[in-house]
């Protein structure tokens, strides 16, 4: 099966995204992580677009289309894939039908008051990307990794000045996506502004996975 998981920046999509690998077996292909890991291994990719994410702002469309193409044809993407954070413009989302038309599009919905809470609480690993929330999904241990004991750190994204950013441009170029998708007939919505349990039951119910 073919997912693709938009809305807001902090809405869930990577944390269901991970839930949904562990227990159905779709990988997931999250851009964000691309460009990240791009960033830390200062790739000619990660050179580009270190401070496109820094600021919060879209890394161009071309390029990122490129990216997830080329991701596409690994093997562990056989069977399907969840397209965790892609498309986030409306030239991606149509260039995509053309490439690799997908089987349904999850729209995460959730109001930005609680986008806001979530993205200033977030914290990350980074070694293993686990993430944790300091209000609504503690690690057991402050600060602490539960899965390696690494120390956990904000993204500099995750400032708010970037998080304003974010949320303006997701307003601005994302949002058109859910009309997009229902022409289609291919759009599922959710309810993320509940637990990750929750959001991930939706979903099996939607799909039917
Ligand atoms: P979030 O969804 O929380 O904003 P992501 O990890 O999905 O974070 O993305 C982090 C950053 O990577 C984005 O702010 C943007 O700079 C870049 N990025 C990720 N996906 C895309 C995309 N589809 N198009 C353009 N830029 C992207």
């Amino acid at each position: 099966m073919k997912l693709v998981f938009f809305g807001a920046p902090g809405a869930g999509k990577g944390t269901i995204a991970k839930i949904v690998y562990d227990k159905n077996k779709i990988v997931q292909i999250s851009t964000g992580d691309l460009f990240r890991n791009a960033i830390k291994n200062q790739t000619e990719l990660g050179k580009k677009v270190s401070a496109i994410l820094e600021r919060g702002d879209l890394v161009p469309d071309e390029l990122t289309i490129e990216i997830v193409k080329e991701r596409i044809k690994e093997k562990d993407c056989n069977k399907g894939y969840i397209l965790d954070g892609f498309p986030r413009t409306m030239i991606q989302a149509e260039s995509w039908e053309k490439i690799d038309p997908i089987d349904r599009a999850v729209y995460f919905d959730i109001s930005d008051e609680v986008v806001k809470r979530r993205l200033g609480g977030r914290r990350i690993c980074p070694k293993c990307g686990a993430i944790f929330n300091i209000y609504t999904n503690k690690p057991k241990n402050e600060g602490i990794c539960d899965n390696d004991g690494e120390s956990l750190i904000i993204r500099k994204d995750d400032q708010e000045e970037a998080i304003e950013n974010r949320l303006f441009i997701y307003h601005e170029q994302t949002k058109p996506l859910i009309s997009y998708y229902k022409k289609l007939d291919k759009l599922v919505t959710i309810d993320s502004s509940v637990d990750a349990d929750t959001s991930y039951q939706q979903i099996i119910k939607a799909l039917k996975l």
